[in-house]
């Protein structure tokens, strides 16, 4: 049997990065330490969070008596402060958080936070810059690349693909995507299936390599 998943989590650092991450997980339910060292931004969120306090995370007996080792997530949201950053990540590795996530503002700083052993590293805004430089270049409406090279994506159904059943046109085989959901304008999203006609205008969710997806979405 599968334990109950933890869904607490411990958030330091509640800038524009931190707050919305904070935030979201209280929407889904979960129970959310906001930690920060500027107490204008601390009462800010003190109603949103379900606990929020005061501290300079960098000072590892302060992390410990926010009890922060108890949990097994925690993020490390601050970035402009490479150094506190730095600080904060070793203090939690320290301490045993199983479950580190850092924020890095540039590549380099996230090198540092894997090297330290940050067990998940993000680059918000490069990572949001290629998928915006995805949106922008190619037919797609939304875009989401996991690692690895394979990709999901939210596109007009080309040409290729209408008019026929899915099983029949063959773009898994012919185009190396597989097309799993589609939505006829004016309808809900529903699952694709090999008997499923995709008509124009439709739009349809594809997954694939990331190239052949691409390549799919410019097909007409
Ligand atoms: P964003 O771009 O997401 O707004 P910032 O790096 O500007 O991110 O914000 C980081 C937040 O982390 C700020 O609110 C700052 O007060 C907080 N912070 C910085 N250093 C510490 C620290 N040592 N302990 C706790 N919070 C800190």
């Amino acid at each position: 049997a599968r334990e109950a998943r933890d869904q607490r989590i411990a958030v330091i650092g509640l800038g524009r990065f931190g707050s919305s991450l904070a935030e979201e997980l209280m929407r889904r339910g979960w129970e959310v330490l906001g930690v920060d060292d500027d107490e204008r931004i601390v009462q800010q969120h003190s109603d949103a969070l379900t606990h929020v306090a005061v501290a300079d995370c960098t000072d590892a007996e302060v992390l410990r008596q926010l009890g922060v080792h108890e949990f097994t997530t925690a993020v490390v949201a601050i970035g402009t402060n490479i150094e506190a950053s730095m600080l904060v990540t070793a203090n939690l590795l320290d301490d045993g958080v199983p479950n580190i996530w850092a924020k890095a503002i540039s590549r380099q700083h996230g090198r540092i936070l894997e090297r330290l052993g940050a067990h998940h590293v993000v680059l918000p805004e490069y990572e949001m810059g290629e998928r915006v430089a995805h949106l922008v270049s190619g037919r797609m409406l939304d875009f989401i690349e996991f690692d690895d090279d394979f990709a999901l994506v939210k596109t007009i159904a080309p040409d290729v693909a209408t008019g026929v059943p899915l099983g029949v046109s063959a773009v898994r085989t012919k185009h190396g995507v597989t097309v799993v959901g589609i939505k006829r304008p004016g309808q809900d999203f529903t699952h694709a299936t090999a008997e499923t006609v995709v008509e124009r205008g439709d739009v349809i969710i594809v997954t694939g390599r990331t190239q052949a997806v691409e390549a799919f979405t410019e097909l007409r």
